[in-house]
C-alpha cells in the first residue's frame, strides 16, 4: 500500500529576504492563530471538500475512496511543515496543527519535517516540537559568512547556526538538514568551500544546495533584471561561477561521505527525505495552507496564495483552491521524465514506455551521444557532469 505525505503551508516570515520569491509575508503575531484555526478546519473538512469540487482520489492507490469518508483512512507516514518560517509559530499552534492531522488520518509517522530558521530555535520550544512528533529540522542555514547572509537580508548570523545545533541534538533530534544557497549576493569561491566545510563539520544528515534564482519575483532579481544596484545586485556571482560552486559541493559532499540523491539533494546513508521523494516519485500528497499544492495521482490542485484570501474562504466553508488541473496523459508523461530524471538513481526507461505507449530511443541515443545522459540497461539518468545544467537536458529530452 502506498502512503501518503501531508504538508502544511506556514506563510510567514520575520522579514523578507532580498532573494526570496515564495509567497510569504511578514504580519503581526496575533494573526498566526486565525490562520492555525483555519489549516486545522481545512485538514478535519477536507473530505467533503474534494466531494464539492469533484476531487477524485484513485482507487489505484489502495485507499478506500473518498466517499467512504469523514474519516480518511490514508496511512500518513510523513508530515512537512513548510514555509515561510514555521518554527516563529508558538510550539503550542505546531501541536495542534499535528493534532489535527492525527485526529482525521490513520497516521504511522515515520518522517515529520519542521523548516525552522536558525535564529528562531530555542531549547523549550526544540522540546515541545519532539514531544508532539517532529523529529526532523530543515534548517534555513543559507550560508556560514555573515556579510552574504547581511546581503541576502536573513536575519540570522552564522553564530545562531552554531547554538541552533546543539539545542536540536540535546532536544532528540536524529535527523537535520541544512539548506545552503550556490549563488548569494558577495559569496566567491573561497566563501562557498568555507561554508560547505562549516556545514559538513556540524555534521547534518542530510544538506540541500540550491542555486540562486534571478526572476522578477523577488527583489534581488527585479533589480537584477532592472540592472540597479540595490540588494547588492552587482554583487552576484556569475553563472560559471554558480555551476562551478555546485561542483565544488558534489566533490566536497561525497568525500565527507554524503550520496546525492537529486539534483539538490544529499544525505548520508538512510536520511534522504520521505516527504521530497514522494513529490519526485508522483506519489501522492495533500497540502493545507495558503498556496499549499496536492496531488492524487490524476489531479493537482493548488490553494490560494493570499493567506487572507485563504482564510475567507475557509473560515465561509469553502474548498480554498484556486486551480485543480486533471493530469493528462501527456503531462503525466512529462512529470515522469522531469521528475524522474532529477533523481540520481534515474528513471525505469522500459516502464515508461510500456505504461505511456511511447518509443524515446531517438531521443535518448542523441542525448546520449551528447554526454548529456547515460543509459544502463532500462535506467536512464542524466550525466553527472550535467546536473548543473539540467534543465537544459531536461528541456532537450522533452521537446
Ligand atoms: S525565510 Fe525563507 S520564506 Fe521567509 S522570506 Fe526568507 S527565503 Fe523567503
Amino acid at each position: 500500500m502506498r502512503k501518503l505525505g501531508v504538508y502544511i503551508q506556514v506563510p510567514f516570515c520575520q522579514t523578507k529576504c532580498t532573494y526570496c520569491n515564495f509567497h510569504t509575508g511578514v504580519v503581526s503575531a496575533d494573526r498566526f492563530a486565525p490562520y492555525i484555526a483555519a489549516v486545522q478546519r481545512e485538514i478535519a473538512s477536507h473530505a467533503a471538500l474534494f466531494r464539492a469540487a469533484s476531487i477524485s482520489w484513485p482507487a489505484r492507490f489502495d485507499w478506500q475512496s473518498l466517499s467512504e469518508l469523514p474519516l480518511s483512512p490514508e496511512p500518513v507516514d510523513t508530515v512537512y511543515i513548510g514555509g515561510g518560517t514555521p518554527s516563529l509559530l508558538d510550539p503550542a499552534l505546531l501541536g495542534e496543527l499535528l493534532r489535527a492531522i492525527r485526529q482525521t488520518f490513520n497516521c504511522s509517522w515515520e518522517e515529520v519535517t519542521l523548516e525552522a530558521d536558525p535564529e528562531t530555535i530555542e531549547a523549550e520550544k526544540a522540546a515541545l516540537w519532539v514531544a508532539d512528533g517532529i523529529n526532523r529540522i530543515s534548517f534555513g542555514s543559507q550560508s556560514f559568512v555573515d556579510a552574504e547572509l547581511k546581503a541576502a537580508g536573513r536575519m540570522h548570523r552564522s553564530t545562531d547556526i552554531y547554538k541552533a545545533v546543539p539545542i536540536l541534538r540535546k532536544a532528540g533530534i536524529r535527523n537535520i538538514s541544512f539548506d545552503l544557497i550556490a549563488g548569494l549576493p558577495k559569496q566567491t569561491h573561497d566563501s562557498w568551500r568555507y561554508s560547505l566545510a562549516e556545514a559538513i563539520a556540524l555534521s547534518p544528515e542530510h544538506i540541500s544546495i540550491y542555486m540562486m534564482e534571478i526572476d522578477e519575483g523577488s527583489r534581488l532579481g527585479l533589480e537584477v533584471l532592472r540592472g540597479g544596484p540595490r540588494y547588492s545586485a552587482g554583487d552576484l556571482p556569475s553563472e560559471e561561477a554558480m555551476a562551478e560552486f555546485y561542483e565544488l559541493a558534489q566533490v566536497e559532499l561525497a568525500s565527507a561521505g554524503y550520496e546525492q540523491y537529486e539534483i539538490s539533494n544529499w544525505a548520508r546513508s538512510g536520511f534522504a527525505s520521505k516527504h521530497n521523494l514522494k513529490y519526485w516519485r508522483r506519489q501522492p500528497y495533500l497540502g493545507f495552507g495558503a498556496g499549499a499544492h496536492s496531488f492524487s495521482g490524476e489531479q493537482r490542485w493548488a490553494n490560494i496564495h493570499d493567506a487572507a484570501a485563504y482564510l475567507a474562504a475557509i473560515e465561509a466553508g469553502r474548498f480554498a483552491t484556486e486551480s485543480v488541473q486533471a493530469v493528462t496523459r501527456d503531462a503525466a508523461l512529462e512529470e515522469e521524465l522531469f521528475l524522474g530524471l532529477r533523481q540520481l538513481a534515474g528513471i525505469d526507461l522500459a516502464r515508461i514506455e510500456r505504461e505511456y505507449g511511447v518509443d524515446l530511443a531517438e531521443k535518448v541515443n542523441r542525448l546520449a551521444s551528447n554526454g548529456m545522459v547515460e543509459r544502463c540497461g532500462d535506467v536512464l539518468r542524466l550525466a553527472p557532469a550535467k546536473l548543473s545544467i539540467s534543465n537544459e537536458v531536461l528541456v532537450e529530452l522533452l521537446r
